[in-house]
C-alpha cells in the first residue's frame, strides 16, 4: 500500500542497558504499530555501531547497573552530538532509569562522576540506600494511572523540567520531591521498569503519536482492545495508590 506508514526503533546498547525486561518495552512498540497496519523495525546498536539518527522514529535507552553504565557513558560522548540534534528536532526518546540517569550532566557515584549525554537539564547522585518499590503516578500524558517498578540508587533533580508524573505510591525521583521523571519536548525519562509500555499502553501509544507525527504530520490512532492491559493496570493502581498502605 502506498500510504503504509513506517516507525524505526532504534534499541541502544541492548547488551549493557536492559534490566527488569526494558526489552518488552520495544515488543509493545512494535506490536502496538503492527495492529494498526503500521511497518514497524527496531534496530540495535551495540557499542562500537555507528547510528544514523536521521533513519530513527523512536529511541529506547534502557537500564542498566552502575557498571554498565559506566562502560556505555563513554561511548555516549561520541554520539552526543547527534543525539542532541534528534533530540532538538522533536526525535521520540523513551528513557528507563540508567538510561533516563544518563539523558542529564552527570552520574555520580561512590565509585566517580559519570558524564551524562546534556540531553535534559538534570543531575542525578547516589543516595544512602537504593529506593524500591512498586511505584504509580499520575501523569499529564495520559488519563491512565502510570505503573511500574522502581529499583535506583540514584537520586534525580530535574530543576525546573516537567515531571513526568506525580506520584501516588512508591518513591520516584529522589526522596523528596514526590515527583517522578522527566518529560522534555518527545522524550520521557522515567525510572519505571515492569517493563513500562506494556502496563502503560497510553504512554505506549503517546510515544508512536509523537513519532507518526513528526515524521508524517496530524496522526489519529486507530483505538485497541486494551481491555486486559486496562485491567492490569487497573489491578495495580487498586493494590497500592488507592490504599496507600505499604
Ligand atoms: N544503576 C542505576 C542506579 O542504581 C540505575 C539502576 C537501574 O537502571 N535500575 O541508580
Amino acid at each position: 500500500m502506498a500510504d503504509t506508514k513506517k516507525i524505526t526503533i532504534g534499541h541502544l546498547y541492548p547488551d549493557l542497558l536492559n534490566l527488569y525486561g526494558d526489552r518488552g518495552n520495544i515488543a509493545c512498540l512494535m506490536k502496538r504499530c503492527m495492529w494498526r497496519g503500521i511497518d514497524a523495525e527496531t534496530i540495535e546498536y551495540n557499542l562500537g555501531d555507528t547510528i544514523d539518527f536521521s533513519e530513527l522514529d523512536i529511541v529506547l535507552l534502557g537500564g542498566g547497573s552502575d557498571r554498565e553504565q559506566m562502560i556505555v557513558c563513554s561511548k555516549l560522548q561520541e554520539i552526543q552530538p547527534d543525539f542532541k540534534s534528534y533530540v532538538e528536532d522533536n526525535g521520540v526518546v523513551i528513557a528507563v532509569c540508567g538510561g533516563y540517569q544518563l539523558l542529564g550532566s552527570y552520574y555520580k557515584t561512590d565509585e566517580g562522576v559519570m558524564e551524562g549525554l546534556h540531553l535534559v537539564d538534570l543531575y542525578t547522585e547516589q543516595g544512602e540506600g537504593r529506593l524500591i518499590s512498586n511505584i504509580v503516578l499520575q501523569s499529564d500524558l495520559v488519563s491512565m494511572p502510570v505503573v511500574g517498578f522502581e529499583n535506583h540508587g540514584g537520586r534525580t533533580f530535574i530543576n525546573g523540567n516537567k515531571p513526568f508524573g506525580k506520584v501516588l505510591f512508591g518513591n520516584g525521583n529522589n526522596d523528596e520531591s514526590g515527583y517522578e521523571g522527566v518529560v522534555y519536548k518527545n522524550v520521557i525519562g522515567t525510572y519505571l521498569h515492569g517493563p513500562l509500555l506494556p502496563k502503560n499502553p497510553e504512554i505506549c501509544d503517546w510515544l508512536i503519536e509523537r513519532a507518526l507525527e513528526r515524521k508524517y504530520g496530524q496522526c489519529d490512532l486507530e483505538p485497541l482492545d486494551d481491555h486486559e492491559e486496562n485491567e492490569a493496570n487497573q489491578y495495580i493502581y487498586e493494590r497500592f495508590a488507592e490504599h496507600k498502605s505499604r
